[in-house]
């Protein structure tokens, strides 16, 4: 069996003696448990990723019809790792962001040609980054063994390794478990780590929508009283123009609204869109997200580590949540590939605890903006929408305030791991 090959088990214990021995078992082959596969693979870490699914079903349209903003600084790390190459013609850049409180006037214009020649960032629609991963996944035999479909049932550590007990009998042997498992994480339930967080009460309608005009790149969001409604630029697929609405409802309406035909449907998407792009119609399904925020008491413990939405789990209004869980996968890559050249250990005691400083701090406070962003402008209280008018009046008119909130947009501000900056770890 090589270790390129996607490892399916046969259920009933076919393999009740087989142990796979690695450096870094993840589970969780969603976007960031992938990215962080190949990020450790292409830096010489040997890995497994298990997921539960098979894999083709997680690259199907109808699995995930969202799409992606991907920060600059994302990208670079895309393309660090092999993983951008496989997108070129798939990702749209965005150039500009409007963002209007309702049908007021003001709205705060954030332009990429502020800053420099780089855009803000780059629309991918889900499916197109998943199919991404799983092709630079392929490029890594030897180092990198994919095990799905495959659930893990338990998890023991001693002092040398950790073992995962998967549902077919295998088991795997590793230095560092990550957990990439999302909001539900059993992992990070079995370390004993509980999570603070909420629903909102609120869900995401998303949708992909066919234009008459070209959006030029311009991302929109409105500032609706039930939620913010975004209206994201895809790129071009040959025919039409296209773009990817997040369009956030109370959820007992969205539930309505989901149940509408396609053209009561599409009249209420018009109505919000307006008339700027022209005539609209939808492509293919909707989809709904309920929405919460999520966030770990702590990142680590022993020899297992939380990535992406398994430690945080946060509010689209401001699409970070990939962003944040993208760095993640940085700083930790970073940190096991550092401490290999030092010949340590993938989860050595100072490399994890510098894991769980460097990255809880600050998705900590990217989910409070965001919290605090969705309470501030998810509401029609007279006092308030005329205090945040006035403050999005007042950084559209200060420039450095504007060029730093352009510059976080882009993820280049903070203390960003090297595979961000575009460096190379070797
Ligand atoms: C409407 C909406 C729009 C968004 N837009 C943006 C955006 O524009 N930009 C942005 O940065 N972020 C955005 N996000 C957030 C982003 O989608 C998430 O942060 C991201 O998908 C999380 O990925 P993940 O890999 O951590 O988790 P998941 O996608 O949840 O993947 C978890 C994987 O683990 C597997 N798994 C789970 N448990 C087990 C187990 N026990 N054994 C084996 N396998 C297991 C699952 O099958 C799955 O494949 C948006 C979110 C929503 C809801």
């Amino acid at each position: 069996m090589t270790s390129s090959q996607n490892l399916k088990p046969q259920r009933g214990s076919a393999h009740p003696t087989t142990t796979i021995q690695t450096d870094v078992a993840i589970v969780g082959a969603g976007m960031v448990g992938g990215t962080l596969a190949c990020a450790l693979a292409r830096n010489g870490i040997r890995t497994a990723i298990i997921d539960r699914l098979e894999p083709s079903v997680m690259v199907a349209p109808e699995f995930d019809g969202r799409a992606s903003a991907i920060a600059l600084s994302g990208r670079r790390l895309l393309e660090m790792v092999g993983i951008w190459r496989h997108l070129e013609k798939r990702s749209g850049p965005i150039r500009e962001i409007r963002i209007a409180d309702g049908q007021s006037l003001l709205f705060l214009h954030f332009d990429h040609a502020d800053l420099g020649d780089e855009p803000l960032g780059f629309m991918i629609e889900n499916r197109h980054l998943r199919a991404a991963i799983a092709t630079e996944m392929h490029q890594h035999p030897g180092t990198l063994t994919t095990v799905a479909p495959a659930s893990v049932t338990a998890m023991s550590s001693d002092a040398d390794s950790a073992t995962l007990s998967l549902d077919d009998g295998r088991k795997i042997r590793a230095s560092l478990v990550i957990s990439a498992e999302g909001r539900g994480s059993k992992l990070r339930e079995w370390s004993g780590i509980s999570v603070n967080g909420w629903t909102y009460a609120q869900t995401a309608i998303v949708a992909t929508i066919a234009h008459e005009r070209p959006h030029d790149g311009i991302a929109h969001e409105h500032f609706l009283p039930a939620g913010p409604f975004a209206i994201l630029p895809l790129p071009d697929d040959g025919k039409t123009h296209r773009s990817s609405l997040v369009w956030t409802e109370r959820a007992d309406a969205a539930t309505a609204y989901m149940a509408l035909d396609d053209d009561a449907f599409l009249m209420e998407i018009s109505d919000r869109v307006g008339g700027f792009l022209g005539a609209l119609s939808l492509i293919g399904p909707r989809f709904s997200h309920p929405l919460g925020m999520q966030f770990a008491s702590r990142y680590t413990a022993g020899r297992m580590a939380l990535v992406g939405d398994a430690a945080h789990s946060i509010h689209p209004i401001a699409g970070q949540g990939l962003n944040l869980g993208l760095r993640d996968v940085a700083a930790l890559t970073e940190i096991i590939v550092d401490g290999k050249q030092l010949g340590l250990d993938a989860a050595h005691p100072e490399g994890i605890a510098r894991y769980e400083r460097w990255r809880r701090s600050d998705n900590l406070l990217m989910a409070t903006v965001t919290d605090v962003l969705n309470r501030l402008f998810s509401n029609d209280v007279g006092p308030i929408r005329l205090s945040r008018d006035i403050g999005l009046a007042a950084v559209n008119r200060i420039p450095p305030l504007k060029r730093l909130f352009m510059q976080h947009a882009m993820g280049t501000v903070g203390d960003l791991p090297r595979l961000m900056r575009g460096e190379s770890l070797t």
